[in-house]
């Protein structure tokens, strides 16, 4: 896997400024030594009819790099999609599909597809669970409905609970999910796909906590203290929530898990950032192609 020799566009460009430097880095992100063609399973090739294709030398199959990978059929150029990745894993402020197109030329509706494949392979694998000393609390966010850009009177809450891990006393990695109550049932969810059995948990006092109390057998509750207890937490949550808002004009409870999991994959590489475009670009190769009917169309 390649690694940025430093963040900024110049050595990105460097890296990845052209559709030749694009094509042959995703044929060995997707080959490299173990080409096996995907019709009939044979590992030889040849050379196909454009460059970086490879031509299954059995059945004749000539296959493109971006063939079954997130890059499939991207209409305004690979080098372009390449940099749309680069500015979407380096914005903090997290690049809408406006600003995205506008910078390179292209359709707003193009540029929010093809953002929707990216935030498709920022989605957490649910591998790497929180250990440690791990916090969790609750927050509401509104959501600013179809046709009334920015936050309203009208907008809807949104309920999303948040897991953070601490480490040497400074915040370590996160994980957020919108849920539909407060209830056990629903908080549950965080627990059981994020945090380990094994982590020191703490909560504040609510009741929808105690269940869980049994399978976590390290469990705390504190009693809210104007939120002088979850310090950290209540930063993080204030900068996850602008972060939001300067995002998108519009989400809406589908899109936003979507949101939620672009920024805490952004979020928990922090200390990875010369290999997050790296990790980013490998996933989208790997994550099978995204149709148009299989996306909900949710911008104004
Ligand atoms: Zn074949």
């Amino acid at each position: 896997m390649k690694i940025l020799k430093s963040l900024s566009r110049e050595s990105f460009r460097e890296d990845f400024g052209t559709k030749e430097q694009c094509l042959s880095y995703l044929s060995s992100e997707k080959w490299g030594n173990n080409y096996q063609c995907i019709k009939c399973k044979n590992e030889k090739y040849s050379k196909g009819k454009k460059s970086f294709n490879r031509r299954c030398t059995k059945c004749g199959y000539d296959e493109s790099p971006t063939a079954n990978t997130l890059f499939h059929k991207v209409k305004f150029g690979i080098d372009k999609a390449f940099e749309m990745a680069y500015d979407i894993s380096r914005s903090k402020k997290g690049a809408n599909s406006v600003w995205l197109a506008e910078r390179h030329g292209i359709k707003q509706m193009a540029a929010w597809l093809f953002r929707r494949k990216v935030q498709q392979a920022m989605k957490s694998s649910e591998q790497f669970p929180l250990e440690q000393e791990v916090h969790v609390d609750e927050f509401e966010i509104g959501t600013p409905q179809k046709g009334e850009p920015g936050r309203s009177k009208s907008e809807h809450k949104v309920r999303v609970v948040i897991a953070l891990e601490y480490r040497d006393g400074k915040a370590g990695r996160g994980y957020a999910k919108i849920i539909k109550d407060y209830s056990s049932k629903s908080l549950e969810k965080i627990f059981h796909k994020h945090i380990s059995k094994e982590a020191k948990i703490t909560t504040d006092g609510w009741s929808g906590y105690k269940p869980l109390m049994k399978e976590y057998p390290h469990f705390e509750q504190k009693l809210s203290d104007k939120g002088q207890n979850f310090k950290m937490l209540h930063i993080q949550i204030r900068n996850f929530k602008n972060w939001l808002r300067g995002v998108h004009s519009y989400y809406s409870k589908d899109t936003m898990n979507q949101y939620i999991e672009e920024y805490f994959f952004r979020f928990n590489r922090l200390n990875f950032r010369y290999s997050i475009l790296n990790k980013l670009l490998s996933r989208m190769v790997k994550e099978n192609p995204m149709n148009y009917k299989s996306m909900k169309y949710n911008v104004t």
